[in-house]
């Protein structure tokens, strides 16, 4: 059975003591539509279900997607027999109050006692508040990104009406420093996003390089962490990434995604400011929803309105099983995903039908097979995509610049290859990556 049964009782036990908080109400019964056909109906699902990769097992290792902890399943399960709103106190009083902790943690990961920040649906919700905020502090002005950072950023800043463009990236996949500091002389620059960790590759943005730009040009920076804030709790990164995160507290907002390696299930965003002022720029004037307290309401402090305070719950949760502690036991999980990837990376690099692109920063390894031209390399990339679908080994496809392999030429108009791509985010991947390596390794012999 690969589905953890058991905990379900858990769930039980805990049901049972939520109802005991309620018992004084008198005697009603909620309307339901009866037992035998909710089972039907549940068993139907089920069997829909089965048509998924299987996301949770070793063997999947192609895009970002990590199971949630049985605990925050369980959190968020017995949260909604409540279904508490986060939007404002009135709605959700507890989870409100275990989204601040929550998000204090978070915060505190990257050095921050005093903060505004809040969840939200998820990264590009995330993103697009950190850029809202940006642009009405800069009012008008470009937003750099790099070109491998993520495809929303052009698409939030076109909602939003601020300009945007692209800083040309290196070898390794990150922001180009002297591209950046050219562009930003020219004056006209309100933020830059640094992404640490791309989606594609892994990759991080200078930061260090990045505030000293910000210091001499004025513009705001924006960490976008989604994918990789996390490993600012491991101990096993290389020295480019080590010295990202060292100064990651000192940019002016961050985004982080609990639902990708934070152990939580889809719809947990999270963006944090330095400045807890920029509180200010939400102000409105709603007539209703804020009347039970002097207290802050998330909902005055968020674009979102209504927010399901189950998430906050199953953060909370994981956050207590698993504190955001360097060397603990939620930073070991990462830790052993990045080794993996290291050992992916060396096994492919020491063979002689895969090239990687370069080291991996995080868990995550980008590797062609070998040919002759772009296009050869291309299409084998795809068969054996198939093939390793076949053996049961799911990996992912990613069209990505030429330059980051050393010695690969580009063929006239065309600059990328398609290339194979791995997220070992499990911690489970470290036991299975000899497994993968000789799937990968039965696939070019087909
Ligand atoms: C995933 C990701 C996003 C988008 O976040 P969603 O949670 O998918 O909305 C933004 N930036 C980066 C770097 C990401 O990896």
């Amino acid at each position: 059975m690969p589905f953890d049964h058991d905990s379900l009782e858990i769930l039980d036990r805990a049901l049972k003591k939520l109802d005991a908080g309620f018992s004084q109400l008198p005697e009603f019964s909620p309307a339901s539509a009866g037992a035998e056909r909710m089972r039907e109906v549940l068993v139907t699902l089920a069997e829909k279900l089965q048509d998924n990769y299987p996301y949770f097992h070793p063997l999947y290792a192609g895009q970002m997607l990590k199971p949630p902890h049985p605990v925050a399943r369980l959190a968020y399960s017995l949260a909604m027999y409540i279904n508490p709103n986060n939007h404002a106190l009135d709605g959700g009083r507890a989870t409100s109050e275990l989204e601040k902790e929550a998000v204090a943690e978070i915060a505190a990961m990257f050095g921050w006692k005093e903060f505004l920040g809040h969840l939200c649906g998820g990264g590009t919700m995330a993103n697009l508040e950190a850029l809202w905020v940006a642009g009405q502090i800069h009012p008008m002005k470009i937003v750099l990104a790099s070109d491998q950072a993520h495809y929303t950023h052009q698409r939030i800043s076109g909602v939003l009406q601020l300009p945007f463009e692209k800083v040309e990236c290196d070898s390794h996949g990150r922001m180009d420093m002297n591209a950046l500091a050219k562009r930003a002389a020219r004056g006209d620059v309100g933020t830059v996003v640094a992404t640490l960790g791309t989606t594609a590759t892994g990759s991080l943005d200078p930061l260090p390089e990045i505030l000293a730009l910000r210091e001499k040009f004025g513009f705001r920076v924006h960490v976008d962490a989604a994918y990789g804030g996390y490993f600012a709790l491991a101990s096993n990164l290389a020295e480019n990434a080590a010295r990202s995160f060292a100064s990651v507290g000192k940019a002016d907002s961050i985004v982080i995604d609990p639902h990708k390696h934070g152990l939580q299930p889809y719809g947990c965003g999270c963006v944090v400011f330095r400045d807890p002022g920029v509180g200010r720029l939400y102000k409105h004037d709603s007539p209703y929803t804020y009347f039970s307290s002097a207290e802050l309401h998330l909902g005055e402090i968020s674009l979102e309105c209504s927010r399901p305070g189950a998430v906050a719950a199953a953060l909370w949760a994981t956050q207590k099983l698993l504190p955001l502690a360097r060397a603990g036991e939620f930073a070991k999980g990462l830790e052993r995903g990045r080794e993996a990837a290291l050992r992916f990376f060396g096994a492919v690099n020491s063979g002689h039908k895969f090239i990687p692109a370069f080291a991996p920063e995080l868990d995550i390894l980008v590797f062609v097979p070998t040919g002759d031209s772009l296009r050869e390399i291309s299409a084998k990339s795809r068969q054996i995509f198939e093939a390793a679908a076949r053996r049961g080994l799911h990996l992912a496809l990613a069209e990505l610049p030429v330059k980051f392999w050393r010695g690969m030429q580009e063929d006239g108009e065309r600059t990328t290859v398609t290339c194979l791509r791995s997220v070992l985010m499990k911690p489970e991947h470290l036991e299975w990556v000899g497994r993968i390596v000789e799937l990968l390794e039965s696939c070019s012999r087909d």
